[in-house]
């Protein structure tokens, strides 16, 4: 991880724009769960009903679950952006939880409220 800057800049609409950013992101993250949840529990009907053979069929649906799930799960690191710069605020190869990032590491703005202490999860 990263080291924080000495200073980071705080404005106040940077981190009402990440904090709606967050909430509509989460929103729809939550909808690709209920999603994925109905995918994993249909997947092996197929192969329990005998429409196909079960063993190139499971491991490869296993896979592509999985797969989606990590995307789903770290998805942000692509696809949000900060409000005040337009990059990803986590580094290249970061991959952190979504509530653990709090500044920007290009600009160094904070994206939450630095004196709320824990941002919101
Ligand atoms: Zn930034």
């Amino acid at each position: 991880m990263n080291e924080m800057p000495a200073k980071a800049t705080y404005d106040r609409e940077t981190v009402d724009a990440w904090s709606r950013c967050v909430a509509s992101f989460r929103e729809a993250r939550r909808w690709r769960w209920r999603a994925l949840s109905i995918a994993a529990a249909a997947a092996p009907l197929p192969a329990l009903l005998g429409l196909i053979a079960a063993l190139p069929y499971l491991p490869a649906v296993g896979f592509l679950l999985l797969a989606t799930a990590a995307l789903t799960r770290f998805g942000h690191a692509a696809q949000l952006t900060c409000p005040h710069c337009g990059l990803v605020p986590a580094g290249a190869f970061e991959r952190l939880p979504l509530h653990e990032l709090d500044y920007c590491r290009h600009c160094h703005f904070w994206l939450v409220d630095p004196r709320r202490g824990v941002a919101p999860r």
